[in-house]
């Protein structure tokens, strides 16, 4: 019997914002493959039979390399199973989605997709941020913050800053400082407003807003960590009168 592997989002953290379609075939996985990110919530949805396998990457330590985690889905979708691979927010933004198809492809092993909602808008919404506004921002941007060690960011903040959209950085709070450096020197005002937002839709967010210049220090200063996005662009202004998630009565429960 063929198996299938279904590459589910998980959305960004709150259990809330996981799909419909993603439940009810998680609910008939028999392998589920996630990530670091995927909220407990959504964890705690996996049935319990299921043989599970984390293969959690986070900045520093890799738990289990691209290459083998293609491998697993390989074979345990040969072997016949209902395979999820579960990954938190969206899978196709900059989750690696695209390379896990094309072995599945060269397998010849079926596949079905399962968006998911990503951080990069489920976290701004849920600290008041709306990423585009009439009088603000009509464009918004996704940019990877990532980078290699010993390498330097490859992004064009020329053009970034010239485009005045709001800029939605993932994966870049180790290269904050690079990011504002890049920002700064393209042109970027340093009262422009910017905001960096952790753990986003869980009980544990927090969020600091300053101006550019300052965001570096004032981020240090609580103690900003990861998982996190940056968010530059006159809509962070926004979310002192619209933030709402924390005013919940049982906000951080
Ligand atoms: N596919 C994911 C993104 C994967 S890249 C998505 O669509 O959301 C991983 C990055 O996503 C993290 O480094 C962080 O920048 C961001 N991220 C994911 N979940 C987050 C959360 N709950 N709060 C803040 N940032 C988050």
């Amino acid at each position: 019997m063929q198996g299938k592997v279904y590459l589910v989002g998980a959305g960004p953290s709150d259990p809330g914002l996981f799909t419909r379609r993603g439940e009810e075939i998680l609910k008939r996985a028999e392998v589920v493959v996630y990530d670091a990110l995927v909220g407990q919530g959504v964890l705690g949805m996996i049935p319990r039979e299921a043989k599970l396998i984390n293969v959690g990457k986070r900045a520093s330590h890799h738990t289990m390399k691209q290459e083998e985690i293609n491998g697993v889905l390989v074979r345990e979708a040969k072997a016949g199973r209902v395979v999820v691979r579960l990954k938190g927010g969206d899978p196709f933004l900059f989750g690696r989605g695209g390379e896990e198809l094309e072995l599945l492809r060269a397998h010849g092993v079926p596949f079905e997709i399962v968006p998911g909602v990503t951080s990069a808008l489920a976290v701004p919404a849920y600290n008041g941020i709306p990423v585009t506004h009439r009088e603000f921002a009509s464009s918004v941007h996704i940019i990877t913050g990532h980078r290699k060690a010993g390498e330097t960011l490859d992004i064009d903040f020329q053009s970034l800053t010239k485009g005045g959209g709001t800029l939605v950085f993932l994966m870049g709070v180790r290269s904050l400082p690079e990011i504002v450096r890049g920002l700064l020197a393209a042109g970027m005002p340093a009262d422009m407003t910017a905001a960096v937002l952790e753990r986003g839709t869980s009980a544990g967010q927090r969020r600091v807003v300053a101006a550019l210049g300052e965001l570096e220090d004032e981020a240090g200063r609580q103690g900003i960590g990861t998982p996190a996005i940056i968010v530059v662009g006159e809509v962070c202004k926004l979310a002192e009168t619209f933030g709402w998630y924390e005013q919940l009565p049982l906000f951080g429960e």
